[in-house]
């Protein structure tokens, strides 16, 4: 069954999903690759379920945060001053080694009159995160959707996160942190703006 992938970032021309059958004999080649044998008993339905967990840790691809902040809201009673959902939990694969980052996302935003549902705002952080990813384009891409769909007066993003790739091979740094931030607009220009949000995000 050949389906066609929606949004897939990396070009803008449309990818044809690989067959079941395809991705699992894939895993079944990197079965092989990592030494083990893919015919034995306890790896024979591994491949199936290694294909299925790839649909539910990447259905990002197939989802857009457009329709997610679609839906915003006016009536807000005269309410602009900082909105900022902290603490979301998220997980990722690094783009380069395909190893999860796992981290949460601090996401704050100045209305202009209108106001996004607090949910949809970690939706956001899902779906992209549900895609291969660098912790930079992760940062960009949560900023940019909430900039171009409300158009607020700023929007701020931090990450902070574990990359497993660091930790479980290569440099061996257990239990480093990286962070990165975006800011828009006023939260760009107003260093204010910007202490306000680090003290919110960091109050625990
Ligand atoms: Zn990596």
């Amino acid at each position: 069954m050949d389906a066609i992938v929606k949004n897939f970032p990396a070009s803008k021309e449309k990818q044809v999903r690989p067959s079941q059958h395809e991705a699992e004999e894939a895993v079944r080649v990197l079965l092989r690759w990592a030494g083990d044998d893919p015919a034995r008993e306890g790896l024979l339905d591994t491949p199936k379920r290694v294909a299925a967990a790839y649909r539910e840790l990447f259905a990002g691809y197939e989802q857009s945060p457009e329709d997610v902040l679609g839906r915003t809201f006016e009536e807000v009673s005269g309410y602009d001053d900082i909105v900022l959902v902290r603490d979301i939990p998220f997980f990722s694969h690094c783009e380069h080694h395909m190893l999860p980052i796992i981290g949460k996302a601090h996401v704050a935003y100045l209305p202009n009159g209108r106001v996004l549902g607090l949910s949809k705002i970690a939706r956001v952080v899902e779906i992209f995160g549900r895609r291969l990813q660098t912790q930079e384009n992760l940062t960009a891409q949560i900023a940019n959707a909430i900039e171009e769909t409300l158009k607020p007066r700023g929007v701020a993003v931090m990450i902070e996160a574990e990359h497993l790739c660091m930790e479980m091979r290569g440099v061996l740094k257990q239990g480093s942190h990286t962070m990165t931030t975006t800011f828009t607009g006023e939260f760009k220009a107003n260093a204010a703006e910007q202490a306000r949000f680090f003290t919110l995000a960091r109050n625990r």
